[in-house]
């Protein structure tokens, strides 16, 4: 669910003759593209060039931008020279994408390792160049110009970037970059000892929703047992990452790393108070309903009690699984999206060709699944582990609706018009999961009435789960001088609050409150999380609308995501026709509507 916000490249450069006030144009081909025309189609993936990034070439790129910037002397001029800050740094986020991918696919690959190294120690040089460069943008002589050219969203940005970076926070930052990147690997390389088999946390899913409950509680045991056994070393790189964090948000002059965070993810049109009053509201309004959906679980699994163990499972007969091998699972994606609508169509039909997506689950591989955007190519790439559970299908929903709607805006010729806040992101991908709800029969057969139910109850008891998240990281933030064991009685009130039915009988990992060390976003992306109960409420505003009348709601969907980062977020779902999810009585609709439709 990790996605970068990246995109668009020009590959003709504008060139404004001053002289002669006529716009010349000089197409430059660079060598992927000679060699895709001469192929006479589309490069795949794998053959795709890549090429360190030399950050001391960049900085003096980035320097002379800059002194044309202050030399121009029209808002048209610096608009052109704005145009080859998109070339400049789409091609820096794309190589790193490359390496990135390249590295996770395959984390024992030695030469991409050292290069996501490179970047871990370098891309902070880079965001502190962009940071520069836009003040020249934003501080501009010409800025009523621009800002009707680039729009008022990506000022705003711009104010927020410039809060949230500094120069002197580098060192931090590296160090920074350094512990997630440890924490991932740390659960990456797990091996867990199952069966004669040596597998990795990902592949422990099926046996952790088994529909045997023996084996579930076995591959639970085994499962925590790696989290216990490294629970010094976990307390020891959050304990580092929130010092460090804190120390970052002091030296920008906060009391504590909040601001900072929150100015990181970049929250342009709402703060603290919004998000706290949500998560008041899914308290209100959708714990009572979720532990209703948990209770009629309890009885359609026959149990006297609802244990940790049984937390992920829907059915007695087990969870729907997909039907088919990976590559049949791909193959009803594409008719999904061949059927869905002309747009889907030509965007699977790009995926397939150029080989973008890297599904399968192997070991090596990094854990977890995303979708970014290789911008100099101007296309999507899906990164999944595929394990046999109902996660496939929704790496063909989910991720697919990111990378349909960064298929959507790859040519938009203003870059910033990508630059997708994370709940407006969250909305795209966590509604598709409801748009390809009627080719559900496709992917499950006859059970794709059990994952549909296993759908919704998913997303509705998610919310109070994910507002959990924040707000534990809320508490955390502000008060850094917790103790890991303080932290985690924190977790566990936090739990007893929004999920009263969890019961941890037989595992006193959880039982003291160590759930939240397997939460890579706690790590990875401070206040990353809300943005999923912010989308979520969106998807389910759809959920209802879709059930009116689809069309209608379909068409609503693809003008948000055309719209993509052009406004800010109350605006674009205002005008897609959706409710904003932090106005009083949102929520409160919300599980109305879904009370009556499940005669709750
Ligand atoms: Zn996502």
């Amino acid at each position: 669910m990790k996605k970068a916000v990246t995109k668009t490249m020009i590959s003709r450069k504008l060139l404004w003759n001053q002289g002669k006030k006529k716009l010349r144009f000089t197409i430059r081909v660079p060598a992927w593209r000679r060699k895709l025309i001469k192929k006479g189609g589309r490069m795949k993936f794998s053959e795709i060039p890549y090429e360190r990034i030399d950050f001391q070439k960049l900085k003096q790129d980035f320097y002379s931008l800059m002194e044309r910037m202050e030399r121009a002397v029209s808002g048209e001029e610096q608009f052109e020279i704005h145009r080859e800050y998109y070339r400049l740094s789409n091609h820096v986020l794309t190589e790193m994408n490359l390496a990135m991918i390249r590295n996770d696919i395959d984390m024992t690959d030695e030469y991409y390792s050292e290069e996501q190294k490179h970047y871990d120690r370098n891309m902070p040089i880079f965001q502190n160049l962009v940071v520069e460069y836009q003040k020249k943008l934003y501080f501009s002589r010409f800025r009523p110009y621009l800002e009707e050219r680039i729009g008022r969203v990506a000022f705003k940005n711009i104010s927020l970037a410039m809060e949230a970076m500094d120069e002197k926070l580098i060192p931090l930052m590296q160090e920074e970059n350094a512990l997630s990147t440890a924490y991932n690997k740390l659960l990456a390389t797990a091996k867990i000892d199952w069966e004669g088999e040596k597998l990795n946390l990902s592949l422990m899913q099926p046996y952790l929703t088994s529909p045997d409950r023996s084996v579930r509680e076995r591959a639970w045991k085994k499962y925590t047992a790696f989290f216990s056994e490294h629970r010094e070393e976990l307390d020891d790189f959050y304990e580092k990452l929130v010092q460090n964090r804190t120390k970052q948000g002091r030296m920008m002059g906060h009391e504590n790393f909040l601001p900072l965070g929150y100015a990181r993810m970049n929250r342009n049109c709402y703060g603290p108070s919004e998000i706290r009053s949500f998560r008041k509201q899914v308290e209100q309004e959708i714990v009572p309903l979720a532990e209703l959906l948990h209770e009629r679980r309890r009885e359609r699994l026959g149990l006297s009690r609802l244990n940790y163990i049984d937390e992920g499972i829907y059915f007695p007969n087990g969870n729907p699984r997909p039907v088919g091998t990976a590559e049949e699972i791909l193959a009803a994606g594409k008719r999904m999206y061949d059927e869905l609508s002309p747009e889907t169509a030509r965007f699977m039909n790009t995926m397939c060709e150029m080989e973008l997506f890297d599904v399968l689950g192997r070991k090596n591989k990094r854990t977890g699944g995303y979708m970014t955007m290789l911008a100099d190519y101007r296309v999507p790439f899906i990164f999944a582990n595929f394990n046999g559970s109902s996660g496939d299908a929704d790496v063909i929903t989910h991720e697919c609706g990111h990378a349909f709607q960064g298929y959507l805006t790859a040519d938009l010729p203003i870059r910033e018009h990508n630059d997708l806040t994370m709940e407006t992101a969250e909305t795209h991908s966590m509604s598709m999961e409801f748009f390809t709800e009627p080719w559900m029969p496709l992917l499950f057969g006859e059970r794709a009435g059990d994952y549909l139910r296993m759908h919704l109850e998913e997303t509705l008891s998610f919310l109070p789960y994910g507002v959990m998240v924040d707000e534990f990281q809320n508490i955390v933030y502000e008060d850094p001088g917790l103790s890991p064991k303080e932290r985690r009685r924190v977790w566990r009130d936090l739990e007893r609050r929004y999920k009263p039915h969890l019961d941890y009988s037989g595992n006193p990992y959880f039982e003291e409150g160590g759930f939240w060390q397997k939460q890579h976003h706690i790590y990875d992306s401070p206040f990353y999380y809300i943005d999923y109960c912010i989308a979520g409420t969106d998807a389910l505003q759809y959920k209802n609308w879709m059930d009116r009348d689809w069309k209608s709601a379909w068409e609503s969907y693809l003008k948000l995501c055309r719209a993509g980062a052009s406004d800010f977020f109350d605006v674009l779902i205002r005008d897609a026709g959706l409710r904003n999810p932090f106005e009083e009585g949102c929520l409160r609709d919300i599980a109305r509507g879904i009370r009556e439709r499940e005669a709750l």
